[in-house]
């Protein structure tokens, strides 16, 4: 590793601790709270941005509604939860 790519990793993970938003522990499996959400009208699924992009391997998300990640590793669902509670 040279030196000009480990200072873009520092200054990257610095920015990333700066920015980086705590979420709420919900207690609760993420689908569960998607579905239960979804069923008050709360939030509805994103429109699927990149059909060309889903994945055959990887969970689904219900959200986005494509492959390739689960709800569960879904930083945008993270950041619908949490406006809803801010
Ligand atoms: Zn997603």
């Amino acid at each position: 590793m040279d030196m000009c790519n480990s200072n873009v990793e520092l200054v990257e993970s610095h920015l990333n601790n700066k920015q980086k938003r705590k979420f709420v522990s919900l207690g609760m499996n993420l689908e569960k709270v998607f579905c239960i959400l979804e069923a008050k009208g709360v939030l509805k699924p994103l429109r699927p941005k990149f059909p060309k992009f889903i994945q055959k391997n990887g969970g689904y998300c219900k959200y986005h509604q494509v492959n390739g990640h689960s709800i569960r590793e879904c930083r945008a669902f993270k950041n619908a939860i949490q406006d809803l509670i801010d």
